[in-house]
C-alpha cells in the first residue's frame, strides 16, 4: 500500500532559490524512511508540501491514494503529522493540556475524546501528569517529547519528524529514538524523518533517501551509509 508518493515534486521560493527540482518518491505503509541531506538541501521545504503549509505544489502529492491539496484541514492533519524541528514553533498554548487538545478540538472531537487523546499521547511520551505545566517552561527535551505529543493525539497515520535528534542529550536521544521506532513497529504508523546525521540511519531508517534538491541517491541504510 501505498502511503505518500510524489511525482514531478517542484518548489523555488519568491526569492528565485531553487529549493526541490523533480522529486519522485512512494513511501510505502509501515516503511520507516530517513530522508538525509546537507543544510538547506530542501528537507523542510518538503515537509511544508507534506503538511499542506506550501499549497498548489508543481507536482503530484497523494497519501494513501488522495491528493494533498483536496484534502481539508481536519482530514489533512489526521493523514500526516509533522513534527518540525524547534518544538517552540509548535507550541502556544498556555498548559500542556491545551497544547496536545488543540488538534483534536480542531477535528471537531468531542469533550470527552479529546480529553482521552491527550492523556493517551501523554502516556506515550512520557509527560504524563504534565497536563497543568507551562509548556514554555519544560525543558528542551520535555518540549520535543511535547510537540510529539501535541501531533500523536490527532492519531496520523503518517508522521514526519525535522531532525528529531538534533539537540537532545545522549540519553533523551536514545529515548526518543526508541519511541518513534515504537510509534512505528507497534502502532504501525509510517514514519518520515529528516537528519543530516546519518550515524543515526541504521537505527531510524529501513529505507533512506539522499535529497539534495534532487533525490540523488535511494536504498538500505547499510547501501547509503557506506557510500556517504
Ligand atoms: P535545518 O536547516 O536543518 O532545518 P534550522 O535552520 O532549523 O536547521 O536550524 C539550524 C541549526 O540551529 C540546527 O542545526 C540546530 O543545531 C540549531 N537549532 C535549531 N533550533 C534550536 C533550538 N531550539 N535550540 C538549540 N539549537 C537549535
Ligand atoms: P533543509 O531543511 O534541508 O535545511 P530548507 O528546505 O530549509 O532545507 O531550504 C532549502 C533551500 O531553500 C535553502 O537554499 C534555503 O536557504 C532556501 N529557503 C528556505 N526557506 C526560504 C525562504 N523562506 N525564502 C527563500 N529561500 C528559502
Amino acid at each position: 500500500i501505498e502511503a505518500v508518493k510524489v511525482e514531478g515534486l517542484s518548489y523555488s521560493y519568491s526569492d528565485g532559490t531553487k529549493a526541490l527540482e523533480g522529486i519522485d518518491l512512494t513511501i510505502y505503509k509501515g516503511e520507516k524512511v530517513v530522508v538525509v541531506g546537507p543544510n538547506g538541501a530542501g528537507k523542510t521545504t518538503f515537509f511544508l508540501h507534506l503538511n499542506g503549509t506550501i499549497k498548489n505544489p508543481a507536482g503530484n502529492i497523494t497519501v494513501f491514494g488522495r491528493s494533498i491539496s483536496e484534502m481539508r484541514i481536519e482530514e489533512r492533519i489526521h493523514e500526516v503529522g509533522v513534527v518540525f524541528q524547534d518544538p517552540d514553533d509548535q507550541l502556544f498554548m498556555p498548559t500542556v493540556f491545551d497544547d496536545v487538545a488543540f488538534g483534536p478540538v480542531n477535528m471537531g472531537l468531542e469533550e470527552n475524546e479529546v480529553k482521552k487523546r491527550v492523556i493517551k499521547a501523554l502516556l506515550k511520551v512520557g509527560l504524563e501528569g504534565f497536563e497543568t505545566k507551562v509548556p514554555h517552561n519544560l525543558s528542551y527535551g520535555q518540549k520535543k517529547r511535547l510537540a510529539l505529543a501535541a501531533v500523536l493525539s490527532m492519531e496520523p497515520k503518517v508522521l514526519v519528524l525535522d531532525e528529531p535528534t538534533a539537540n537532545l542529550d545522549p540519553k533523551s536521544r536514545a529515548d526518543f529514538i526508541s519511541l518513534i521506532n515504537e510509534l512505528n513497529e507497534r502502532d504501525g504508523i509510517t514514519t518520515i524523518i529528516a537528519m543530516h546525521d546519518v550515524n543515526a540511519l541504521p537505527e531510524l531508517a529501513n529505507r533512506v533517501y539522499v535529497l539534495n534538491r534532487r533525490i540523488v541517491a535511494e536504498g538500505s541504510p547499510r547501501k547509503i551509509f557506506s557510500d556517504w
